[in-house]
């Protein structure tokens, strides 16, 4: 008898451990009123949530929608752990969609942490109802529906206000020509949300309605790459400039060419500076800001005010530091006496402060600027600074 109940509670146990990840129904959620689809629905559900730590999602993805799906599927991956802390899915709403053979449904991640309840994630996923059972899409499509259309190149742009299209016509003009000097000429798509203001709303329209590693966060674009396809978002603030400030769009264009282990973020935002300005001041402004703001001398130690990121800038709120000022005065110069190749090779320079031999012996072979002479060169090009 003793053995008996041993063995049954070894069995209970082993059912609970491989039931873990599996979808816990919340009891308040709406279930289709058929019993048969709605145990089909979970079960689908519950299949499909497997199916993506082992990559294997696509039988389940609405074929129609299926590189907007990839990307929802991507950002569900590794969402069952995070540090020490273990994540369940739960099936929180269920919604019926009257204009389609579908439903809306919400899954969240939750565990617990100090006894406390630790909400990771929500997403939503449209269900679609076909012939030979239920298959899975974002709902990015579905959000999106209505918007206007333009493709300009190889760019696709959707947005809902016509008063979006000057900004993005300065847009398109600006990634086509940042693209060109960087060799790349991927198609995009880029949704302009006149709704979203912050990182929350933005990640809503594809699926993520709450993620809590970026919640609050108040950025003004995002994007994506799936199988080799980017989709970007931008936000309102974005979309309603009169005068398209770029400069984060060259970080961006340039990250997306250079692996993160080559790159010189101080060199591309220099560079972004060049061709864009900085905070909304033009170069020939963040120049003439250096000339009446910076007192300087034959004996000032630029190598020094270099590494620790001196500001020169008139406010506090928008800080112009003169790592970025000399790498914008090298790259003017670089690109004008050797093309943009050689700059290239100085966005490519890595990090100074982890490898401050490797930036150097690049700086050099470009340049002609090391560690020793670097105070005398920066003195010439602070000299030389066209008015
Ligand atoms: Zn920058």
């Amino acid at each position: 008898m003793k053995k008996i109940l041993v063995i049954t509670f070894l069995f209970a146990t082993f059912v609970a451990n491989t039931q873990t990840n599996r979808l816990t129904v919340n009891p308040e959620v709406r279930l289709p009123k058929d019993s048969v689809e709605s145990v089909q629905l979970v079960a689908a559900l519950n299949d499909f949530l497997e199916s993506i730590p082992h990559g294997n999602t696509e039988k389940w993805i609405l074929p129609a929608e299926k590189l907007e799906t990839e990307l929802l599927i991507d950002e569900m991956k590794g969402m069952d752990k995070k540090d020490s802390i273990n994540f369940k899915p739960y099936l929180i709403n269920v919604e019926a969609l009257a204009d389609m053979e579908a439903y809306s449904v919400q899954v969240s991640y939750m565990g617990i942490h100090n006894d406390a309840p630790v909400l990771r994630a929500i997403f939503e996923l449209i269900v679609h109802k076909t012939g030979d059972g239920f298959r899975f899409s974002s709902p990015l499509l579905r959000n999106t529906k209505g918007w206007f259309k333009k493709e300009i190149d190889y760019l696709t742009y959707y947005y809902q206000d016509t008063v979006a299209e000057n900004a993005i016509g300065q847009w398109a003009s600006a990634i086509i020509e940042y693209n060109k000097k960087l060799n790349s000429n991927s198609p995009i798509v880029i949704y302009v949300c006149d709704d979203c203001n912050d990182m929350t709303c933005m990640l809503r329209l594809v699926g993520i309605n709450y993620l809590m590693d970026v919640n609050g966060l108040k950025w003004l674009a995002t994007n994506y790459i799936v199988k080799g396809k980017e989709f970007a978002i931008y936000t309102r603030r974005l979309s309603h400039q009169l005068k398209a400030d770029t400069h984060d769009l060259f970080h961006g264009r340039a990250n997306a060419v250079i692996p993160q282990e080559t790159r010189s973020h101080y060199m591309i935002c220099g560079c972004a500076t060049v061709y864009a300005g900085s905070w909304g001041y033009s170069w020939e402004e963040i120049r003439k800001m250096f000339k009446t703001g910076m007192s300087y001398d034959k004996k000032t130690d630029w190598l020094k005010l270099y590494f620790e990121r001196y500001n020169f800038g008139e406010d506090p709120k928008y800080p112009l530091q003169i790592t970025q000022f000399i790498n914008a005065l090298i790259i003017q110069k670089v690109e004008k006496e050797q093309g943009f190749p050689a700059v290239m090779e100085l966005l490519a320079s890595g990090n100074m402060y982890n490898d401050r031999e490797n930036f150097f012996r690049i700086l050099e072979k470009v340049t002609g600027i090391n560690e020793k002479n670097f105070n005398k060169e920066v003195g010439k090009l602070v000299q030389n600074i066209e008015e």
